[in-house]
Order: C-alpha cells, then sequence, then structure tokens
C-alpha cells in the first residue's frame, strides 16, 4: 500500500470537488466518484466505469478508497451484529449496528480509546490512542452497508440511523466527525436526514458551540448526574464545564437549529447505589424543569475493571417513575447485543474471552428477564 495516495473515501463533497480541481479535472467527477463510493459501494477505481479509462488509471497511482479493515464480526442472538476494525498504526475500534422493526441503528467510534476518563466507561479506562481520521469513521458506515449486501442491490439491512456513541470523544475529534457526518447525510452518500444522525458529547463546551455554527445533527448529552459534586466525579470534564454551563450550550445549540421542534437527549446512566436513588431522580427534575429535552435512561453495563453494579429492574424503574410522573419523556434504553460485548461502554477494541462472555450474558439474561417484568421498556 502507498501511504502516499489520498484515501477519498472521507472527503464529502466540497473537498473531494477540490481534489479534483487540483488535479486538473472538472469538479463533477466528485459527484461520479461519491455516488461509485458510497451509493455503489465500489472501492476499486477500475471499477468506475463513467470515468475514462485514462482517469481511472490516475486515480489509481494518486489515490485510493480504502475501507478499515475488519478483523472480526460477531451476530449476537438478538440480531446486533459487532465488527472490530483495526485502523492505521495498529489499534482496534469497534463499531455496533442494532436492528430495531425497519429501523438499522449504527453505533461508530470516533476515536481509539478516550482521554476523558468517565469513572463507569470501559472505554476511558484504556486511555486515548489517537482520533481517527474522517475515512476511517465514515468508513464504518461503508463497511457495514457492504456486509449487509445493502448498496445498490437494496436487498440487506440499511443504515438508517447513526449515533455517535462508540468508542471516544466525537467532539475532540472535531473536524473528521463533521466531514464524517457530512457524507452520512449527503445525498449523493448515504442521504440519512439530519435528524437520524446523533451526536453524543460528555460536554465539550467550547466545541459543541462551534458545532453549532456548522450542524444540525441530533444532540445527545452525557449527563449522567443531577448536580456538580457527583458529575464531577462521574465525568471528570465538568470540573473544566460544569452542568450549568454545559446545559446552556445544548439549549444554545437546538435554539440556532431551523427545525424549531427538536430537543436534547439527556443520557443518564444509572449506576446501583452512586446515581440511581429517587432523590437523584427528583434534583433531575428541578435541574431539567424547563430544558427542552427528553431522557434516555441506560442501566449500567458492567465490565471487567469497574467495581460499579448494574442497578436492579426495580431501581429502575422507580427512577423511571419519578422522572415521568413530572411530566418527562422517558426511555429506558434495552441491552442490546451483550452476549456479544457490544452494549454501551463495553466497547474496549479488544478480543474477549468467549467463555468469560457467554457465563456472563447467561446471569445477564437472568437478571434481564426478571428487569423485564418490572419495566416498561422505552
Ligand atoms: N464520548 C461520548 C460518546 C460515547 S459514549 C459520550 O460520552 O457521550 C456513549 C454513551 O454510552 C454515553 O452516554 C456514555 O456515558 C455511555 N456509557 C459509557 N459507559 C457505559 C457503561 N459502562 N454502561 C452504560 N452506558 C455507558
Ligand atoms: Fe470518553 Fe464518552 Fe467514555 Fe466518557 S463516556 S470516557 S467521554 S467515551
Amino acid at each position: 500500500m502507498n501511504d502516499a495516495r489520498i484515501n477519498l473515501l472521507g472527503l464529502p463533497l466540497d473537498k473531494l470537488q477540490a481534489f479534483f480541481l487540483e488535479i486538473g479535472e472538472k469538479p463533477f467527477r466528485a459527484q461520479q466518484v461519491l455516488k461509485w463510493m458510497h451509493h455503489a459501494g465500489v472501492d476499486r477505481f477500475e471499477d468506475m466505469t463513467n470515468l475514462s479509462k485514462s482517469l481511472r488509471e490516475k486515480l489509481a497511482e494518486i489515490a485510493e478508497v480504502r475501507p478499515p479493515e475488519v478483523v472480526s464480526q460477531l451476530d449476537s442472538e438478538d440480531g446486533t451484529r459487532k465488527w472490530a476494525i483495526r485502523v492505521d498504526g495498529g489499534g482496534l475500534v469497534e463499531t455496533v449496528f442494532i436492528p430495531d422493526g425497519q429501523r438499522g441503528t449504527l453505533c461508530v467510534s470516533s476515536q481509539v480509546g478516550c482521554s476523558l476518563d468517565c469513572s463507569f466507561c470501559s472505554t476511558g479506562k484504556q486511555g486515548f490512542q489517537r482520533d481517527l481520521s474522517a475515512a476511517e469513521i465514515i468508513g464504518q458506515v461503508w463497511l457495514a452497508m457492504k456486509s449487509f449486501d445493502a448498496f445498490q442491490s437494496g436487498k440487506g439491512r440499511k443504515v438508517t440511523n447513526v449515533v455517535m456513541m462508540g468508542m471516544g470523544e466525537p467532539l475532540l475529534n472535531f473536524d473528521n466527525v463533521v466531514d464524517a457526518m457530512e457524507l452520512m447525510m449527503e445525498d449523493l452518500a448515504y442521504g440519512i436526514s439530519k435528524r437520524r444522525v446523533t451526536l453524543s458529547t460528555s460536554g465539550v463546551v467550547p466545541m459543541l458551540d462551534r458545532l453549532a455554527e456548522v450542524s444540525e445533527v441530533s444532540l445527545a448529552v452525557s449527563l449522567h448526574a443531577p448536580n456538580d459534586e457527583l458529575r464531577n466525579e462521574l465525568v471528570p470534564i465538568n470540573r473544566k464545564y460544569p452542568i450549568d454551563v454545559l446545559l446552556k450550550s445544548a439549549r444554545n445549540y437546538i435554539d440556532r437549529q431551523t427545525d424549531k421542534k427538536r430537543v436534547v437527549t439527556i443520557e443518564y446512566t444509572l449506576i446501583a447505589g452512586v446515581n440511581d436513588q429517587p432523590e437523584h431522580a427528583r434534583e433531575l427534575v428541578e435541574l431539567l424543569r424547563d430544558f427542552p429535552c427528553k431522557i434516555n435512561l441506560i442501566p449500567f453495563n458492567t465490565f471487567a475493571q469497574s467495581d460499579y453494579e448494574r442497578p436492579s429492574g426495580n431501581a429502575v424503574s422507580r427512577f423511571w417513575q419519578v422522572l415521568v410522573d413530572a411530566g418527562f419523556i422517558v426511555t429506558v434504553r434495552t441491552t442490546r447485543g451483550d452476549d456479544i460485548d457490544a452494549a454501551c461502554g463495553q466497547l474496549v477494541g479488544q478480543v474477549v474471552d468467549r467463555t468469560r462472555r457467554s457465563e456472563r450474558h447467561r446471569a445477564r439474561q437472568a437478571e434481564k428477564e426478571q428487569e423485564e417484568q418490572v419495566i416498561r421498556w422505552g
């Protein structure tokens, strides 16, 4: 592989047009090549038959269409599919596809590891290695479509929604994430509506303010605590950008949207005995009383290096009830893909011992059945 070649997979329309101009070609070539890459799933210039032979040869010399390398693919009993992807330099990241009726949500990673070290997150525990390139980010959508044979044939399962909720803090890899999200929404690429592309952040406020100027994707804020004292402990970046500053920035984000009906999704990971008590729920009600949001409760997913525990179904249900009684729209995230370590916060980019995994899965199944009796899942 010639490292000097530019990977066209990660270039949004304007940058691809600039590339063609630079090599002395007409900018409309960008439209053609975008469609080949992202509509047809073609990664060889020789197959791009509406380009002249000489242009195809020229492109093959200076450019490439290179999706990330898949090192493993696991299928869960519930239809969730997870890929481990090796990126240049040796790091591993994970991508998860979660089918739900007609909907197919892809959970995409933005960094190898994460520097923000939230106390309940396995990605945080592994530290930060590097940012993913735009090609590596959009490449995750590309390879999911490919794996389901959904390009062109239109027969396979499609990615209808994308959530930037895999490994990493997307706002700390701003430019590449913005380019990749542009491609997700671009009609000549994946054409997913801005409402169905969601960026989740733990609260990098200056970058969120910048995002408000350039993007209209849906916003999820990882709150996890109703006061600064507790949030400082769970989400260390809160010491820099406390809750009131974060909520102000999030409100500004949606106020700037052209579509005035939008709300922020507040994510709240429930950890047994830490932030899952009724008084926390009541404090959350006060905090969010006038804030345009819906709330997504995520029962903590366990992983090896953590002492935290998942709350009981009853505790989740109690917490949920307080919020619902106060008039909030609240969903509880169903755990998906737990048998393949694909649930939120379990993405670590390593191949996990299968025996341990299946033992844990059996235990989780029993737990889950119990929970489902008491909770109306969102
Ligand atoms: N860095 C971004 C996006 C990736 S994390 C963010 O923090 O928002 C995606 C979601 O999974 C976040 O809401 C995060 O708090 C949650 N999460 C992380 N670890 C978890 C765990 N062990 N159990 C449940 N949810 C977890
Ligand atoms: Fe990073 Fe998000 Fe994990 Fe926090 S929860 S360590 S911001 S990936």
